[in-house]
């Protein structure tokens, strides 16, 4: 954050931590009412829970994702599998991004064939923690892992060299053949 900071700030970029309530051209409304002019607006926002979820019936968390546990299913719901950001994991919460969504698919693949075949399920644990790879413009980046975090140069190649090689796995990839859905367990660590 430190980091995210200092390199909007010499981008020159103003960083407010308002909620802001409407984008205008040429200015923003933050939530208190103020009106912020701008030649830009870039709005962060975080992952958001679907509205028709809370009348399902499902068991959500306190913003309002699919409680699930460790085979993805539904903690009320056997039948109902969620992974990504829709889902929270009861037992084991995490941040919602990417990372930890494209890890979850292979589990999630391999238990839904098994859930339809009658197979045993798999439990599926997400990683701890992530690393994190943002970029800042200039080509530098901004790295962090747990509490440590750094910027630099080093940190752009490291990102742009991790990415270049995941899209590299699904560019011309076509669709997969299935797996057996009572065979060996897909590598969730195979995913980015
Ligand atoms: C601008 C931006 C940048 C990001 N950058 C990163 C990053 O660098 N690294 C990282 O790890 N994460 C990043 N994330 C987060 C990452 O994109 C998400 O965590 C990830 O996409 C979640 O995957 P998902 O499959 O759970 O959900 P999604 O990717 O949101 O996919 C859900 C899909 O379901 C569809 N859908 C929704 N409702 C319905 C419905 N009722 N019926 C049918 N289909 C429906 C949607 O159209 C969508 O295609 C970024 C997100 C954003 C917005």
């Amino acid at each position: 954050m430190r980091h995210a900071r200092r390199r909007l700030v010499a981008s020159g970029v103003t960083v407010l931590r308002d909620v802001c309530a409407e984008v205008q051209a040429g200015s923003v409304r933050l939530q208190g009412g103020a009106l912020v002019a701008c030649e830009a607006a870039i709005v962060a926002t975080g992952a958001d829970a679907p509205r028709w979820l809370r009348a399902s019936g499902l068991a959500l968390d306190e913003r309002g994702f699919v409680l699930t546990g460790p085979t993805l299913q539904s903690t009320s719901h056997a039948s109902v599998f969620a992974a990504g950001d829709v889902a929270t994991r009861d037992d084991a919460p995490h941040a919602k991004s990417g990372v930890y969504a494209v890890r979850a698919g292979p589990p999630l693949a391999l238990n839904l064939r098994r859930a339809t075949a009658g197979g045993v399920l798999q439990a599926y644990r997400p990683q701890r923690r992530t690393l994190n790879l943002v970029s800042g413009g200039g080509r530098r980046a901004i790295v962090s892992w747990g509490g440590l975090s750094a910027e630099g140069r080093w940190a752009w190649w490291w990102k742009d060299r991790i990415d270049r090689e995941f899209i590299a796995r699904y560019a011309g990839a076509g669709p997969r053949p299935a797996a057996d859905p009572t065979g060996p367990a897909t590598d969730p660590s195979a995913g980015s």
